[in-house]
């Protein structure tokens, strides 16, 4: 049982600061996501995210708004500066994935895999070993939720 008095092991904030993020527990997985929906969702040319579990973490804010541009992903954005804040998979249910950029925690929480790397640009070249996977590494998270 998580103590609600002591302060969160993570959290972060939009830009604008209308939106915060809190989570009382580690991520189940910390990853780059090169997809296309990811880099128009952030604007940047690789996106990442942090996994929890999604009674975990909490959003507060009073002008979130839910966007659904394809099927059974919902993407949160703060509604005041458009800050991506969190996405959610029907195909991954239970988990929440929090932008890793808006974390005050980064330094600590590096990324473990590469998800869609063959939508990488030829030119964005991020030099490490990590695992690669070419299209979703929706197994790969699911395997670290559970
Ligand atoms: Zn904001
Ligand atoms: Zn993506």
């Amino acid at each position: 049982m998580s103590d609600t008095n002591s302060s969160p092991l993570i959290t972060g904030r939009c830009y604008c600061g209308a939106s915060t993020i809190s989570a009382n527990a580690r991520p189940s997985a910390i990853a780059y996501c090169h997809c296309a929906d990811c880099r128009r969702v952030t604007g940047a040319p690789v996106s990442a995210f942090v996994a929890f579990d999604a009674d975990a973490v909490t959003i507060s804010s009073a002008v979130l708004q839910e966007v659904t541009a394809n099927p059974g992903v919902t993407r949160t954005f703060c509604g005041s500066c458009g800050s991506p804040i969190a996405g959610s998979y029907d195909y991954l249910p239970g988990q929440t994935y929090i932008s890793l950029g808006l974390l005050d925690q980064i330094d600590a929480l590096s990324p473990q895999m590469h998800a869609h790397d063959e939508a990488r640009p030829d030119w964005l070249c991020i030099k490490d070993d990590l695992p690669r996977f070419s299209s979703s590494s929706r197994d790969k998270l699911k395997e670290q939720s559970s």
